[in-house]
């Protein structure tokens, strides 16, 4: 199968893999879409096993930012970059300014920001060498932590979820949170003071103790989050969190949670939907981060600073997508991550018609 014939192609504008000799670096730059403007998305360092997994998980991440950047109605496309390496043992200051010079020589077709294996002090080092990148402090546009946004997009979403799926407001409804880090804190603080009673695991356990004195949560262990008595279960953890096994152990009607790639497989979703579960999908509830990380290239390229008002707007924006997400699979009897799919691609096909038009 050539590259032009695989399903994660998806119509890619542009695919870059570029080698540098001095540094060893190795990456993949998947530019899904301009159409929205420039292509967003961050760079993930991982020990890929082949050069072929990483173009996979290259290009499928980038069209998911294509995706999420079109429901969080953006004007940006969707981006993604891939190291080859360990990022343990392989990161070094020349492999990072190397890294620099290949986004730079995109000419700002694609934003740069970290991901899975790249820290601010790696990004720090491609910004020498190139003025696309986000999510770096000290300057007038910084965006800063976005998991405070984040956390409110996916606390908006829940309560619109609970109105939906129970017709009530969050007063005395359970919440099961899975992952109390940086956005899962935050929702829990929100959901709480709205009036909802939590149910909370983690596998840190001090970031449970934290949680849970603030807000009177009752604490479960990791693997037991999937059997409790709860209106809702948010994952805030990690990826997959619901498969067929889970699903079978979920009481909650509505899912609805900050993690990316929640389901295993779209079948899941599917089956959801066939068991009268509301499922928010993912990249739709958690946009409240890339707005953030928006402003801030928006703050660069127009040289003024960050935009809470426009954040703020954004945010609202995202709800109602979410509330239209709902009303649709309602209406045309379908899952909601498959109707979520098709106003993504057809936001991202309106933006070529009006860009060829012009
Ligand atoms: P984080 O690393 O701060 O928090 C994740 C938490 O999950 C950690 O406390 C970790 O200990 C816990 N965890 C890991 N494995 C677990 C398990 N098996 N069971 C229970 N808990 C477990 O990450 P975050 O920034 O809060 O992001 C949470 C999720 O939301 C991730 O999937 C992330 O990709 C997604 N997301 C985050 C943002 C953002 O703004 N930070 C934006 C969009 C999506």
């Amino acid at each position: 199968m050539t590259l032009f014939d695989s399903p994660d192609f998806a119509d890619h504008e542009g695919v870059h893999a570029c080698f540098d000799e001095t540094s060893g670096l190795r990456t993949i730059i998947a530019v899904h879409s301009t159409a929205r403007g420039p292509a967003a998305g961050g760079c993930r360092m991982w020990p890929y096993a082949s050069a072929e997994a990483a173009l996979t998980d290259a290009l499928r991440l980038s069209q998911g930012m294509s995706f999420k950047n079109a429901m969080a109605d953006l004007p940006l496309g969707g981006g993604k970059a891939v190291i080859i390496g360990d990022a343990r043992t392989d990161k070094t200051p020349a492999l990072f300014e190397a890294f620099g010079r290949v986004v730079d020589s995109l000419g700002g077709k694609y934003w740069t920001a970290e991901d899975v294996g790249v820290s601010p002090a790696d990004m720090a080092i491609v910004r020498k060498q190139t003025r696309y990148v986000a999510g770096l402090e000290g300057h007038a546009a910084a965006s800063g932590d976005p998991s405070p946004v984040t956390a409110e997009g996916v606390f908006r979403g829940v309560k619109l979820c609970v109105e939906r799926a129970y017709d009530r407001d969050l007063t005395g409804v359970t919440v099961a949170i899975q992952g109390v880090g940086h956005v899962g804190a935050y929702l829990a603080d929100k959901l709480h003071a709205a009036g909802a009673r939590l149910i909370i695991t983690d596998v840190n356990e001090a970031a449970l103790a934290e949680v849970a004195a603030r807000t009177g949560a009752q604490i479960v262990a990791p693997d037991a989050i999937f059997d409790v008595e709860a209106e809702v279960f948010a994952p805030c953890a990690l990826g997959g969190a619901i498969n067929f096994e889970t699903l079978a152990r979920l009481k909650a009607r509505v899912i609805a949670g900050a993690a990316n790639n929640q389901l295993a497989t779209p079948q899941i979703g599917a089956l959801l939907f066939e068991q009268g579960r509301l499922y928010a999908p993912d990249y739709v509830i958690n946009g409240g981060g890339i707005i953030n990380v928006a402003a801030e290239i928006i703050g660069i390229e127009s040289g003024s600073g960050f935009d809470d008002a426009w954040v703020a707007a954004k945010l609202d924006r995202l709800t109602e997508t979410l509330g239209e997400v709902l009303d649709r699979s309602l209406a045309e009897k379908r899952p909601t991550h498959a109707v979520a799919d098709e106003m993504a691609k057809a936001r991202i096909a309106e933006a070529v018609r009006l860009k060829t038009a012009a």
